[in-house]
């Protein structure tokens, strides 16, 4: 294949999700290896953080990163990973979209995909296979590298059938790119309307820090669960991998740091199991159960404090041992 042709590729590529020059079951068995093209993606978003040398930061510009981050952060865990993921509360089919089209806000690819490979991390947990463990594949890789890699990209459909059921699902995992225009058309519109109102800022400086820089860093926080998760922090439970506890990444996630509590138990909607272990995104969930729009959050089960020490039983009973296989049905409104 010639320049032009992989350019064009490439482009088609980076506005449809499910393009390949080869069929995914192809891809999938390539070993990992950084592939040039996915890497532009990344450097175009870190480049992007230097517009501010140009824009400047004001305070407007500034608070819109932060509660961009935070905001997108819950998308990241409660949408993409306690729903789409592991299923760990219901909602009906109407908000499973408006939900999953939030969630390409993040500017982390489609909800399928987002599962898909999530669910793979806790089938294969720090084994050989396991796309970003750090035990078997460094820190960087674990971080960024993974993502880089032709490998990981194909979303297998057959392994998320219950999502993938969904043509609507199916449309926002491939065109995911849509996320990034209406958030930037948001940024560029916000920015323009405060500086209307006499506000110091503009559409360029509120896009530099609402999408490029609270994306970076949403990006990084997001990563560190996999970079970071499996290598420091406590473990409580002695799980078949690596995973920790930890305070620090549970306040930049909104939760996520107990990690070593969620591969205990995947299936239930939090992962601060006691009340001294801060989980923003449960208490978020909990409030949206009062207004009706989800329901059917699944507590923490018995059994996981009947044995909550690491010489309790290992093993949980079957129906619990994968996330994946647990609640995984239709929207119950659909
Ligand atoms: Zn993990
Ligand atoms: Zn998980």
């Amino acid at each position: 294949m010639n320049f032009l042709s992989r350019a064009g590729h490439a482009l088609v590529a980076a506005l449809d999700s499910d393009h390949f020059t080869d069929p995914p079951e192809v891809i999938r068995q390539q070993p990992e290896r950084i592939s040039p093209a996915r890497c532009l993606s990344f450097a175009v978003l870190h480049l992007g953080c230097l517009g501010v040398i140009w824009v400047g930061a004001g305070a407007w510009a500034v608070w819109t990163a932060v509660a961009l981050y935070f905001i997108r952060m819950f998308f990241v865990t409660g949408i993409y990973h306690r729903y789409f993921s592991h299923k760990t509360y219901s909602t009906s089919r109407f908000v499973q979209f408006v939900m999953a089209l939030l969630g390409t806000t993040c500017v982390q690819r489609g909800p399928l995909w987002w599962a898909y490979i999530h669910r793979h991390h806790h089938k294969h947990s720090d084994e050989p296979v396991d796309a970003h463990s750090p035990v078997q594949h460094g820190f960087w890789w674990a971080h960024i590298g993974w993502l880089t890699s032709n490998k990981n990209h194909p979303t297998d459909y057959t392994k998320i059938k219950d999502l993938a059921r969904y043509p609507e699902l199916r449309l926002l995992n491939r065109y995911d790119l849509i996320g990034s225009v209406l958030l930037l058309s948001v940024l560029a519109g916000w920015g323009a309307w405060l500086r209307s109102r006499g506000i110091d800022t503009s559409p360029m400086q509120m896009i530099v820090w609402g999408y490029f820089i609270s994306t970076t860093f949403l990006f990084h926080g997001t990563a560190c669960i996999n970079s970071l998760a499996h290598v420091f922090g406590k473990r409580r439970y002695e799980t078949k991998d690596d995973s920790r506890n930890s305070f620090i990444l549970a306040l930049i996630t909104l939760g996520e740091g107990w990690h070593n509590n969620h591969h205990r138990c995947q299936s239930t909607v939090r992962q601060g199991f006691h009340w001294w272990e801060i989980d923003p995104t449960y208490y978020v969930l909990r409030a949206l159960s009062w207004t009706g729009l989800i329901w059917g959050l699944k507590p923490v089960p018995r059994w996981v404090h009947d044995h909550a020490h690491a010489d309790g039983p290992l093993a949980p009973p079957e129906e619990e041992s994968t996330g994946a296989a647990v609640g995984l049905g239709s929207p119950e409104r659909a």
